[in-house]
């Protein structure tokens, strides 16, 4: 069946490439889908420049814009369980936990559509009677949206949805390994009134269908979440034709415990900070960050608690996390793992693939726990992407902060304590996008999300994840024109 959409229709790839889609978690067969050329992203990228300088969308009230989102986000609420469903077995997550992206997604839509033709800019004060100036919002134009394969449709509405509402036209490329969904959202945008090549769609390979969104003199901004070496590679590409650029990047994110944390809820949280999704997750609290006295205590409950996470596939409805996803991926997450141990890291539990026959065709890896961990090793400063968690200890409030900021990126990160100014204290000094206190991984789409370092450039969602998506434009208004007479001649 064709996929690829461009300028309002479905299409199949010029030179007619096609991918299989296998789930990770038992291999299965679940879709063929097309592998698009540079020629089908050319072309997405043709459709979308002349939607953006030819077609009415740019020039769109943002409400009636914000509105098109309002209706996506119903359609997507009515069809969630299929999209839910396309998302697991693209990526092996348990069937809950796509349920759980999905409301997301809907929120995210919502949120956007909702706060079209909210904000007109401002007027600003010139000192004078016979002029008026204001600051108004344009969009910025064509832009190319590159996205991950652990949220797919979560990272993909991030961008399209305040791209859209700034009056943007977009060709969208999903991960290769996750694009299910991302066809499905293109049906919603269709069936709730897209124009024609406001927003297309392209799959495929990156270095091959998405590498001319970053290099196509006729695409405005790049917009890309994945690894931190592509996003270099993005980046500098996109330094050829001057684009805008937006990365979200990868993290190395500190999990702060003082020894004065409520110890149940920070063991409780730990788990879920690195295991959600094993650990495939750019948030992740990987590095476990815990005050010399709590130490032993505290890890001894987390390993005892990690032995026990039962792994399995999208609908078994005992599992608790999922497999990896893909053969790949599993290789280089053991690779860190052996580095680590290598290096002096102490293995606690985890580290070997699991034995049950039940698993044995998914890319499955157990909790993982490194004990005696220092920011040295390769396992602790970069990004595994699995479900491996690195122990170190702190002495004081200055040792926490010192080791939690000691990364190269700053996505986010948490600190637990029950000492309510030792935690603001705390949370201020982090230099990390987001910071949770006695929680993790909650976030809300009306606020900003985004690194400091290497963890990206610009930010998602919130106001300012819209202004990545306009440029602010300052228009002067002589209310009362006539000759100035500067020149007397
Ligand atoms: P990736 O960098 O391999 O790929 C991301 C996307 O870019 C995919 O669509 C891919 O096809 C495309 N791509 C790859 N090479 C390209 C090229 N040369 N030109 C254009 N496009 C190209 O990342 P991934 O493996 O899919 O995702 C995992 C990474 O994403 C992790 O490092 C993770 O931390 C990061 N991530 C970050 C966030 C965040 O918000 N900061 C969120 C999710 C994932």
């Amino acid at each position: 069946m064709a996929d690829l959409y461009v300028d309002g229709e479905w299409r199949d790839p010029v030179a007619g490439g096609r991918r299989e889609i296998r789930c990770p978690a038992d291999g299965a067969h679940v879709a063929t889908v097309s592998e698009a050329t540079r020629a089908d992203t050319e072309a997405a990228v043709a459709a979308a420049r002349r939607a953006f300088d030819e077609g009415p969308w740019p020039r769109t009230p943002e409400r009636e814009r914000g509105a098109l989102l309002l209706r996506t986000a119903d359609v997507v609420e009515r069809d969630a369980k299929e999209f839910a469903r396309a998302e697991s077995l693209d990526t092996g997550k348990r069937l809950v936990e796509s349920e759980y992206d999905i409301a997301d997604v809907v929120s995210c839509l919502r949120y956007y559509g909702g706060i079209g033709g909210v904000d007109a800019g401002r007027v600003v004060d010139t000192g004078r009677d016979d002029a008026v100036s204001r600051v108004v919002y344009e969009p910025v134009g064509v832009c190319g949206l590159l996205t991950p394969w652990n949220y797919p449709l979560l990272q993909a509405s991030w961008k399209i949805a305040p791209a859209l509402l700034a009056g943007n036209t977009v060709v969208l490329k999903p991960s290769e390994l996750t694009p299910s969904t991302a066809v499905l959202l293109m049906r919603a945008l269709e069936e709730a009134g897209l124009p024609a090549g406001v927003a297309n769609l392209v799959l495929g390979a990156g270095p091959e269908a998405g590498a001319p969104l970053a290099e196509h003199p006729a695409v405005d901004m790049v917009s890309f979440t994945g690894g931190l070496e592509t996003g270099r590679r993005i980046m500098a590409t996109a330094a050829a034709t001057v684009k805008k650029v937006a990365l979200e990047l990868g993290g190395k994110n500190p999990n702060v415990i003082f020894a004065d944390a409520d110890f149940e809820t920070a063991v409780d949280f730990a788990l879920t900070a690195v295991f959600l999704h094993s650990g495939q997750v750019c948030s992740a609290g990987a590095r476990l960050i815990v005050e010399d006295r709590l130490h032993d205590r505290l890890v001894d409950e987390v390993v005892r608690r990690a032995r026990r996470i039962r792994l399995g596939g999208p609908f078994d409805p005992d599992a608790e996390t999922g497999a990896l996803i893909s053969a790949s991926h599993r290789e280089k997450v053991e690779a860190y793992v052996a580095a680590g141990l290598a290096e002096g890291a102490v293995l606690r539990c985890g580290g070997e693939r699991p034995s049950d026959p039940a698993l044995a065709d998914g890319h499955f890896y157990p909790p993982t726990v490194l004990d005696e961990c220092r920011q040295d090793m390769r396992v602790v400063h970069e990004e595994s992407f699995g479900p491996v968690l690195t122990v170190e200890r702190f002495t004081d409030e200055d040792d926490a902060v010192r080791i939690a900021n000691d990364t190269e990126y700053g996505l986010a990160g948490a600190v637990w304590t029950q000492d309510a100014g030792k935690a603001q204290r705390v949370a201020r000094r982090l230099r990390h996008g987001t910071v949770w206190i006695n929680d993790y991984h909650p976030y809300v789409p009306q606020a900003e999300w985004g690194g400091f370092g290497h963890s990206g450039v610009g930010r998602e969602l919130g106001r300012t994840g819209l202004d990545e998506y306009r440029e602010p434009k300052h228009i002067w208004q002589n209310i009362q024109p006539r000759p100035q007479r500067w020149f007397r001649g």
